[in-house]
């Protein structure tokens, strides 16, 4: 079995970031959000929860995987879609 971690993994990874954000997120309705399950789940750590009760959110690296939207259960907080053609993340490029 061949062992690789993590920094191995991302070596290989790439982002080609439109400046337009595939991922919205609504900070007023984050604030009445006591659970904040998408700082628990997101795998590239990319919802950073803030002292006002918001939460800090960057789209740049994301990973598409879609876990926030499933797991966020206010409605309108989260925006999510793909980014368009071209955009987005890469895995295993050399
Ligand atoms: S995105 Fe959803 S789960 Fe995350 S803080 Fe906002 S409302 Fe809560
Ligand atoms: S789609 Fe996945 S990687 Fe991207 S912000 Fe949501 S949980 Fe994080």
């Amino acid at each position: 079995m061949v062992m690789t971690t993590h920094e191995e993994k991302m070596h290989t990874t790439r982002f080609r970031v439109d400046d337009k954000p595939h991922i919205v997120v609504d900070p007023d309705k984050c604030k009445t959000c006591s659970v904040r399950a998408c700082v628990y789940v997101c795998p590239a750590n990319l919802f950073v929860p803030l002292g006002d009760g918001s939460v800090l959110f960057n789209y740049e690296q994301c990973f598409e995987c879609g876990t926030c939207f499933i797991v966020c259960s206010k409605e309108g907080a989260l925006r999510w879609d793909y980014p368009d053609g071209g955009y987005g993340v890469t895995f295993r490029e050399s």
